[in-house]
């Protein structure tokens, strides 16, 4: 048996690739194979899943002793426990290479697109496998959510062709889709602050020190205002209870493509020449981690 799986703090690409790529080894290779995720599904994530008629994945155990294929991650730090003593057979990803490492040879699919899916998408192509109606909604959904219904600068022509290709066998308006997924990515309703601040962290290691980059995407600034200050003590907090140097939390607006970067730790006073008041920059333009923030997070950091 086969397990597939993302990345910790799951967004709907890492749910939706897993399952994708779960169902695709099936039907392309005749894999036994389990989609598994590393933590519960958000609120957008759950409504991708609904409108595929789909079961979120079950909670992973441990991948140790197992064969694994990962999908939308690379970095042990993103890891589900157990990976040092698991059998990497396969990698489905868009960010940059990790530190992963593997026994024997593997198989990679690592392309600098907008998202895993879209890679998924193309390898049904490749190796002629029949794409369903769920699955398609599966694939469409995370794409949408991972390049910000196709704002990001990380969305590609292959991601835009993916998506309306998808949409197409799903039978679905992008147009109204995307906006309807844009409004629950949005809502933060009822979600504690510490469970704002988790939703989407990542761990990075950097100079042999851990931090942390969070991020919560807004559709106005008004919903997080009167957060701000909690936001702060849960990131100092983080950096004290888990001897973190920096933690930082992308605030982003995804109609003006605007992101307040709040940050606390000892690493702090790097980014202070930078800050628009204290603990807090703001990045114009940016909606972005992975190709926007975190680039510069590094440049910043190493001074
Ligand atoms: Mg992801
Ligand atoms: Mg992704
Ligand atoms: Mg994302």
């Amino acid at each position: 048996m086969i397990q597939v799986i993302g990345h910790t703090n799951p967004d709907s690409d890492s749910i939706c690739s897993a399952l994708v790529a779960a169902e695709w080894l099936k039907a392309a290779r005749g894999e036994d194979t389990v989609a598994l995720a590393q933590g519960e599904v958000t609120g957008e994530t759950a409504f991708i899943l609904d409108q595929a008629g789909v079961q979120a994945p079950a909670i992973y155990d441990t991948v140790a002793g197992q064969k694994v294929w990962l999908v939308d991650f690379t970095d042990l730090s993103q890891a589900p426990a157990g990976i040092e003593e698991a059998e990497i057979v396969g990698i489905v990803d868009h960010h940059r290479l990790g530190d992963v490492t593997t026994k024997n040879p593997l198989e990679a699919w690592i392309w600098p697109v907008g998202c895993s899916c879209t890679i998924l998408y193309n390898l049904h192509k490749l190796e002629n496998v029949e794409i369903s109606r769920s699955q398609a909604v599966l694939m469409l959904g995370a794409i949408c959510s991972d390049t910000v219904a196709f704002r990001s600068p990380t969305c590609t022509q292959k991601d835009k062709g993916a998506a309306e290709a998808l949409a197409e066998i799903a039978g679905i308006n992008l147009e109204e889709f995307c906006d309807q997924l844009m409004r629950v990515k949005t809502n933060l309703e009822g979600l504690s602050i510490a469970s704002l601040v988790d939703r989407d962290l990542k761990k990075y290691p950097f100079e042999e020190e851990a931090v942390v980059v969070g991020q919560i995407e807004i559709a106005n600034f008004e919903q997080t205002n009167d957060k701000l200050a909690e936001l702060q003590a849960e990131l100092k907090a983080r950096c004290e209870n888990d001897g973190l140097k920096l933690a930082a939390l992308m605030v982003t607006n995804i109609t003006t493509s605007t992101t307040q970067l709040l940050f606390q730790g000892e690493w702090s006073t790097r980014l202070a020449e930078h800050a628009k008041e204290d603990n807090m920059l703001v990045m114009e333009n940016t909606l972005s981690r992975k190709k926007q923030a975190w680039p510069w997070l590094q440049t910043v950091l190493a001074g």
